[in-house]
């Protein structure tokens, strides 16, 4: 992914990317995608954010989670947070399950056709 995207959303999620320092060590390959899944990771943020916000304001005192990495396996968005919780499972899961209907280089949506491992089959990023 480009950088100045990356940026972006390592900016904007504080909580999940906290630690900037060590988040360079942990992010030295930056967002292993194409540019086409940035709404679905800043959505995905979005939400892990709001839920690492609860977790931190009710129990400051327990290792809040943090995205250690975010890649394409298999055609898949992989988002992995640490420490591991059933929720924050269960919500990757789902952004992964999304991303096979996105294609990685151009963000277009689809159903079920047109998109061939992990892009759509028309265009320039093929
Ligand atoms: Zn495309």
């Amino acid at each position: 992914m480009k950088q100045y995207l990356q940026d972006a959303i390592l900016y904007k999620y504080k909580l999940c990317f906290r630690g900037q320092e060590a988040m360079k060590e942990l992010f030295h390959h930056g967002i292993e995608c194409g540019d086409g899944w940035y709404q679905l990771i800043d959505d995905a943020c979005l939400q892990i954010e709001a839920y690492l916000e609860q977790m931190f304001d009710a129990r400051p005192d327990v290792k809040t989670p943090r995205i250690t990495r975010i890649w394409q396996e298999n055609d898949r968005l992989k988002i992995r947070i640490t420490p591991r919780n059933a929720y924050l499972d269960l919500l990757a899961k789902q952004y992964s399950e999304q991303s096979k209907f996105v294609c990685e280089g151009c963000g277009s949506y689809f159903k079920n056709e047109g998109i061939h491992l992990g892009r759509c089959m028309t265009n320039k990023y093929m």
